[in-house]
């Protein structure tokens, strides 16, 4: 059976899924949903079984199901592999009652690894599938991992470049560094005067400005998006969740059928969509619980069914969770809305000309799964510090936002289901914020003396990621100011 894909904004047009994956974004700027979401095939039982790579396969066979069963394992092997500094890929790590799903073992120590380590594999054999000539550039907006994982997935990767946008004075030190000396040939980092909701907006302008897509034709290329919009970065997602779930079964964690509770620290809301797409194929996921920081658009608009992105970005210490506008919310708009391209094209546009939209009773009452919660920068060092004193289990910041929302949500609602909370980065990647939530004394230090602090209190290895830009060379330091962007991609292609 063929699962095809079509935009969340109109109705004619189908692709197939790898269609969909080169694409990125639909024409009339809409996400690609799948028209019907597939149902696991396999029994849970049988899925406890499964290594990470199986699960991989089980799962994803039944949403890219235009590729060959050799393509896709192909793709999936050359992804998982020892790249990440665990065979189990996602290990489930139990604190103080919890289940943590540590999604931070691949090359940029951060989630965004699970999905564009296999990203660049799955567009290159779309790309061979359709014919396509021309060579792909990727274009992303980054509020900091994104932007280093898929340089890295990308990095050297024949027939393609990859252009990275991220707001200067908006991500950490270690994020910066992290991009700013990324190797490769086809590679190209670009710091924007504005935050994350500038560029990813500059990236979406350049995907809809048809001008500019006929004279990239000219010049051999055409754009593809690495961001968490592409289907290809979505569905790697959902394996994780069926993973999870599936490792509490074989552990004797839970039994078969009994229900789990995730929490997502949520930005784009493209993790969290991923659990929900698990939970509609059949996994057994009670509720899901979207954990947010100070910029708490997502928390209001769980709470009153209003999307209001007018308000003031505020800079935290989970700064890829600093998002208003969360574009993946818009697929699960177009669920509750019925499948309806219509009405969610109409909010859409209220999104983009008002900055809000409301959503009918109905809408809502489609939302019981879903649970918000948001916690403050004070919420969230107190959960680093509070979790790391009682067990010796450190965080990183943007899981603690989501620990933190949990502890409220046992607190006052009592639900005892068994729980597991995305773990979305290492603790290293964040080891100021990290450390001083720990214990003030460290304030004093500086940042490589903190990773080996770290390291000792933590009782774990310093990550390979965190070792390698100890000494490297900063490679990229170009910056433009947000107006910009499509000038600075103009001269990188040399289109002008
Ligand atoms: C990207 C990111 C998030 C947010 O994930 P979304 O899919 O954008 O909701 C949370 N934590 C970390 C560490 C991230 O890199």
């Amino acid at each position: 059976m063929s699962l095809l894909y079509k935009s969340t904004r109109s109705e004619d047009v189908t692709v197939t899924a790898s269609q969909a994956i080169l694409k990125g974004l639909a024409d009339d700027g809409g996400l690609f949903v799948p028209t019907s979401i597939p149902k696991l095939t396999r029994s849970l039982g049988e899925l406890a079984k499964l290594s990470y790579q199986e699960t991989a396969y089980e799962v994803m066979r039944l949403f890219l199901t235009d590729f060959t069963e050799d393509e896709l394992k192909n793709c999936i092997q050359k992804a998982y592999d020892s790249k990440f500094d665990t065979e189990e890929i996602a290990p489930l790590v139990k604190a103080d009652g919890v289940y943590y799903l540590e999604l931070f073992h691949g090359a940029t120590i951060a989630f965004k690894d699970m999905a564009l380590s296999i990203l660049p594999h799955l567009l290159t054999t779309s790309a061979k599938k359709n014919a396509v000539k021309n060579d792909i550039v990727i274009l992303t907006a980054t509020s900091g991992d994104t932007g280093k994982a898929a340089l890295a997935g990308f990095a050297d990767v024949e027939g393609t470049k990859i252009i990275v946008f991220y707001p200067k004075d908006g991500v950490s030190p270690i994020q910066e560094k992290q991009m700013v000396t990324q190797k490769g040939t086809n590679t190209y980092v670009v710091g924007i005067k504005g935050n994350f909701d500038d560029a990813q907006s500059g990236v979406k302008a350049m995907f809809g400005n048809k001008d500019l897509a006929k004279a990239m034709d000219q010049a051999g290329y055409q754009f593809s998006s690495a961001n968490s919009i592409n289907i290809g970065r979505l569905v790697p997602q959902i394996v994780y969740y069926v993973y999870a779930y599936s490792r509490l079964v074989a552990n004797g964690e839970i039994v078969e059928g009994e229900n789990m509770n995730v929490v997502v620290p949520t930005g784009n809301f493209g993790n969290i969509l991923a659990a929900y797409y698990a939970k509609n194929m059949g996994l057994p996921i009670g509720k899901l619980i979207c954990a947010s920081n100070d910029n708490k658009v997502l928390f209001d608009f769980f709470q009153t069914g209003t999307y209001d992105r007018n308000r003031e970005f505020i800079l935290t210490t989970s700064p890829s969770m600093d998002i208003l506008i969360s574009s993946n919310l818009e697929r699960l708009i177009y669920r509750i809305a019925g499948n309806d391209a219509m009405k969610t094209k109409d909010l859409m546009t209220a999104l983009t000309t008002a900055g809000k939209y409301e959503i009918t009773d109905s809408m809502k009452a489609e939302l019981s799964d879903f649970v918000g919660g948001y916690a403050d920068e004070a919420k969230t060092a107190s959960m680093i510090h509070d979790l790391y004193e009682k067990t010796g289990y450190v965080i990183d910041t943007h899981t603690a936002v989501a620990a933190a929302v949990y502890r409220d949500y046992v607190a006052s609602n009592k639900d005892t289901t068994k729980t597991v909370i995305a773990s979305t980065a290492s603790p290293y990647k964040f080891t100021r914020s990290v450390m001083e939530a720990i214990d003030e004394k460290y304030a004093s230090m500086e940042d490589f003396a903190l990773v080996d602090e770290l390291s000792a209190i933590a009782r774990t290895k310093v990550p390979q990621a965190i070792e390698d830009i100890r000494s490297a060379k900063i490679l990229h330091d170009t910056v433009c100011d947000k107006t910009e962007m499509q000038s600075t991609v103009e001269t990188i292609l040399k289109l002008k």
